[in-house]
């Protein structure tokens, strides 16, 4: 998998370049082409993206808007190649203003446009790039780095110490770098944000096989990317942190691992990088008599190959995002399926799920690579500004435990139409499956058809009793009615609030990081801890987003602010940075509030963004904006220095 490749000279014929443009997507196609050819009079007026018809096929344009837009592509990348495929100069200015007021469907506001620019990160310009190295900064100073986890976020901290020269090793528990990506190996797994923006801004590629990538895909793209980036001489993997405790006198951690040999180590470094994710330790249910099922059993996070379903009767427990991509493949393969449903998801149709990037389109990535990322622009706007306000509360909207505003309910409108359809002879699976709370109050599951199909199979069956107890042969339901299984399979999901568990951290004054949250954990910013000086976590608490945005955009920002902060540390001399308690409180506060208007805040609905108290730990409530502006600089009136 190549990284951000460069344009190949077009060499097609006139109908390879109007095929080539048939399966783009309109919004992005035009401003790629724009921006190659440098002719911004194909941007017509007319052909402007409408947020507010995204849902509707093809994103609201006719098939007059769309016959058009191609036409003028077309054309426009002809005389590209007839004048001998001289790419116009990168947008700037006026011109790249011109192409983000189009994609984003109108002029988009001012204080967007440098986030923006740097989120398309033009012709695989790192944009997010540090802009001084330590030798600039304090070349005489020692800083050494301990980032735990190589996964997504783990990959990205490493590429930005390595670009400031700052010195660092990973630990990493597992044999291999890729962390959930590698973790994660059972039947169907795959991303659910498209592949343009999944991925690193300063890492695209245009060779995803899939529009969502697979998890054989992702891990093969995460280990390109920490062999391309250099980063794996700094990696030791099979080396699990078994916990980290300040120096004071020093403000040094001294970091114990475990290597895969069972001997133990201990490394002094100046800073501890967290990167060890919210979805990473399996979550078993809290189901009486879990320990006596006869049969095989395993998590869906710990996949067991060597179980061979075939001709099995296979009881899965769960409907989260996970069991909703291995319950077709099970279904498959199992004599008979049952699922143990306690809240349905809802399911966002989306056409092109599973399938593979057209031969079209891959011609059209080759030639106008930048097409790449301004579909991911086009993922980033249109999610962001239209999905987004449908999760808030209006206090005045009186739609129960079914809607929280006019727009969360347009869209419940919406969304149940494809139950309605997909189930118009099943009233049984539409009254099962149908959620009673609001969209966006849960992860939404993406559907292109089977899973609804799968339902509907005569050999699977809906089960929404709730489960009493396992027993020995399988499952009781609160019905009474024995449920006989060879194999079960737990869709449980993952202990997402114990953050950074099962690890110990010290602090100042011999404070333990777990006790001090008590199951509650907050972090300024999702990042530092008071009293836990040049701790940083990414993916922290309340970093993570239900339904706009990749978590890859929050890894990125918090890549950035702990090299910023490492930053301030040199240049003024400071041994340590830690968050005062007031600042800490008071941002907590503002993110708890924030939290309370959004819908996944005020539903009553289970899910894993609340934690034993009921209170949101995972969600970031505001824009994508505003968490990137507030992790641009670290402000040191926020922060004890030592
Ligand atoms: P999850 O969303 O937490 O789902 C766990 C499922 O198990 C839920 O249906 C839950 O029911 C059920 N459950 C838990 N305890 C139960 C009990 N005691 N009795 C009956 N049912 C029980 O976990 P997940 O599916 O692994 O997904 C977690 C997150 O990982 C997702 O939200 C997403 O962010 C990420 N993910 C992404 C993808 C993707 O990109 N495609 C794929 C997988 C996961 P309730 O709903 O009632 O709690």
């Amino acid at each position: 998998m190549r990284l951000n490749p460069k344009p190949v000279p077009i060499d097609l014929t006139d109908d390879e370049i109007r095929t080539a443009v048939a399966d783009a997507t309109v919004a992005p196609l035009l401003c790629a082409v724009a921006q190659l050819t440098g002719d911004q009079s194909i941007l017509h007026d007319d052909l402007r993206p409408d947020m507010t018809k995204i849902f509707e096929p093809n994103a609201g344009y006719s098939d007059e808007q769309l016959g058009r837009a191609r036409a003028l592509s077309a054309d426009a990348l002809i005389r590209y190649r007839d004048g001998g495929c001289h790419a116009a100069p990168e947008p700037a200015g006026a011109a790249l203003r011109t192409l983000i007021d189009f994609i984003g469907g109108a002029t988009v506001d001012d204080d967007y446009v440098p986030l923006l620019t740097e989120e398309l990160a033009l012709e695989g310009e790192d944009r997010r790039a540090p802009t001084w190295t330590k030798s600039d900064v304090a070349p005489d100073r020692d800083f050494r780095v301990a980032i735990i986890g190589a996964g997504m976020s783990g990959i990205v901290a490493a590429h930005r110490l390595a670009q400031a020269g700052i010195r660092f090793v990973i630990f990493e528990k597992n044999s291999e770098v890729g962390g959930t990506w590698w973790e994660n190996t059972y039947p169907g797994c795959r991303v659910d944000i498209a592949n343009h923006f999944y991925s690193y801004s300063f890492a695209q590629t245009n060779e995803w096989p899939g529009f969502f990538s697979t998890q054989q895909v992702l891990l093969d793209y995460f280990r390109t990317c920490v062999d391309e980036l250099g980063l794996r001489e700094h990696i030791q993997l099979s080396t699990e942190v078994l916990h980290a405790d300040l120096d004071e006198s020093t403000q040094q951690w001294h970091v114990c691992v475990r290597h895969g040999d069972g001997r133990e180590e201990t490394h002094v470094v100046d800073a501890v990088v967290s990167a060890v994710g919210q979805l990473n330790r399996p979550k078993m249910p809290d189901i009486a008599g879990i320990d006596r099922f006869e049969g095989e059993w395993f998590h869906s996070a710990r996949w067991n190959h060597a179980v061979d379903l075939t001709g099995k009767r296979v009881g899965i427990i769960g409907t989260g995002a996970s069991a909703a991509q291995f319950i077709p493949v099970v279904a498959e393969e199992a004599a008979r399926t049952t699922i143990f449903q306690r809240t349905p998801p809802w399911l966002l149709p989306v056409e092109n799920y599973m399938d593979d990037v057209p031969a079209t389109l891959r011609t059209l990535l080759r030639h106008v690579p930048d097409y790449g990322r301004w579909d991911r622009l086009w993922v980033f706007w249109r999610t962001h500004e239209s999905l987004l306000k449908m999760a808030e509360v209006d206090p005045e909207w009186d739609g129960g435990e079914l809607s929280v505003s006019e727009a969360n309910q347009v869209l419940r409108d919406l969304f149940s139409m494809y139950y309605q359809l997909m189930f118009a002879d099943r009233p049984d699976l539409v009254a099962k499956a149908l959620p009673q709370y609001p969209p966006i109050a849960k992860r939404v599951v993406l559907d292109n058809g089977i899973y609804v199909t799968t339902l509907r199979r005569d050999d699977v069956e809906l089960v929404t009793d709730a489960i009493a107890e396992i027993t020995e042969k399988g499952v009781r339901t609160v019905d009474g009615v024995d449920h006989v299984f060879d194999v079960l399979i737990y869709g449980t999901g993952f202990e997402a609030s114990k953050f950074l568990t099962p690890m110990q951290m010290t602090g100042v004054g011999g404070a333990d990081l777990h006790e001090r949250w008590h199951g509650d954990a907050r972090a300024y910013l999702g990042i530092t801890v008071p009293d836990f000086p040049n701790l940083f976590l990414m993916y922290g608490p309340n970093t993570n987003i239900v339904i706009n945005g990749s978590i890859i955009y929050f890894s990125e920002c918090e890549a950035h602010f702990v090299v910023e902060s490492i930053r301030m540390l040199l240049e003024r001399g400071a041994r340590s940075m830690a968050p005062t308690t007031k600042v800490h409180d008071a941002y907590n506060e503002r993110v708890d509030a924030g939290n309370r208007s959004m819908a996944w805040g005020v539903s009553k609905v289970s899910s894993w963004y609340k934690n034993e108290f009921g209170r949101v730990a995972q969600n970031w409530p505001f824009s994508l904006l505003e968490y990137w502006q507030q992790t641009r600089t670290p402000d040191p009136d926020d922060y004890v220095l030592r």
